[in-house]
């Protein structure tokens, strides 16, 4: 594995309050750079002062959105530690991500390696509050200075951090949902299945009108007959209904959640059915209708469980679990929270301490 080149910032910054962290406004001391070029593959991977980049404006990223991306945390355990919640796991979606754009496969182990290298280097960052973590954001850019429509001859993968507060302040608030019936955020076929930009670009027209109408996200239909259920904003969907877990299949649209598979293992060696398939909006609301909708709830590693208190379709309305979180999405918050801050035990080896 090629050394990772390490240039420490002169002067270090001073950490934000720890009572007033907002979500990705204010970042850390370095950042990892690696780059590549065609006939050289992967090279320089090294730690860096953070500070702005430096691209023409012919760069590629601009103009055709080649580009991918990951999101994880890294967590302070009550000793003190820092531990990061299936690493590889991200590091391999982001791989697949690439594939699907044409982007060069990174070395894995050295991807992971420049990760955990970085999140040690900025320890000082991880807050310790309840609920507080340090986001990660790994992503790859094409860096080519060329309008042509080609991949790129040459990329940068970059990792930045910031640390983020606590994602509920006062329990687990559901949310309302609105079934979004016009844009689509995928299609099978195309990008649904990467962490690309281009989806989020395509979703947030969807998001900032749910937003207007008093509602926080979307429930996402898929492209092609508007019928089945894909995500809800930018997570991913498990109902509990009539006893039974369902979730979407992934089906080449819907994005293969880390937090998505936790729950799925979870659930199933707590002895539920869990089914993933299709699942028509139809069929959602005849179950909440007739009261087997017990509940919904999102999955991601932002919030990791946030749960659905109203769904909204055309003119129908349904209230889950009387607005209130359920019983399953608290056990299952619990149990993903305590694994992640290293408060429970991990028979999974899902948690890795630095
Ligand atoms: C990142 C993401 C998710 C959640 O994935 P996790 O690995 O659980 O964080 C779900 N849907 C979309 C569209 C995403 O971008």
């Amino acid at each position: 594995m090629e050394q990772i080149q390490i240039n420490k910032a002169a002067a270090l910054k001073p950490l934000p309050d720890p009572a007033k962290l907002v979500f990705g406004k204010v970042f850390t001391d370095h950042m990892f750079l690696m780059n590549y070029d065609a006939g050289k593959g992967w090279h320089s991977p090294r730690i860096e002062p953070y500070a702005a980049l430096s691209l023409e404006p012919s760069c590629m990223v601009f103009h055709y959105a080649q580009e991918v991306f990951e999101g994880m945390k890294a967590y302070r355990d009550p000793e003190g530690g820092v531990r990061l919640f299936r690493p590889m796991d991200n590091v391999q979606r982001l791989n697949q991500s690439c594939e699907r754009l044409c982007i060069p496969q990174l070395p894995e182990d050295l991807a992971l390696e420049g990760i955990k290298t970085l999140v040690r280097m900025e320890e000082r960052w991880v807050p310790s509050a309840e609920g507080t973590s340090l986001y990660v954001r790994p992503f790859v850019i094409a860096t080519d200075a060329s309008l042509g429509v080609h991949a790129s001859h040459s990329y940068l993968f970059c990792v930045i951090c910031c640390p983020v507060g606590a994602y509920y302040k006062e329990g687990l608030q559901p949310v309302k949902i609105y079934v979004e019936d016009e844009d689509v955020r995928a299609v099978r076929g195309g990008t649904g299945f990467t962490k690309c930009g281009g989806n989020y670009a395509a979703s947030i027209r969807a998001g900032e009108r749910a937003e207007e109408k008093g509602f926080s996200q979307v429930l996402w239909l898929d492209g092609v007959e508007r019928k089945y259920i894909e995500e809800v904003g930018a997570m991913n969907v498990l109902f509990k209904i009539d006893g039974k877990v369902v979730t979407p299949k992934l089906n080449g649209s819907i994005l293969p959640g880390i937090t998505r598979r936790s729950c799925l293992d979870l659930l199933r060696d707590w002895g539920y059915v869990v089914e993933e398939r299709l699942v028509t909006a139809q069929e959602l609301f005849e179950a909440a209708e007739a009261g087997k909708l017990e509940e919904a709830w999102g999955s991601g590693t932002a919030a990791v469980i946030s749960p659905i208190g109203v769904l909204a379709w055309e003119d129908r309305r349904v209230t889950i679990n009387g607005g209130r979180i359920g019983d399953l999405s608290q056990k299952l918050y619990d149990t993903l929270t305590g694994i992640q801050w290293g408060r429970e035990a991990d028979p999974y080896g899902w948690s890795v301490k630095l």
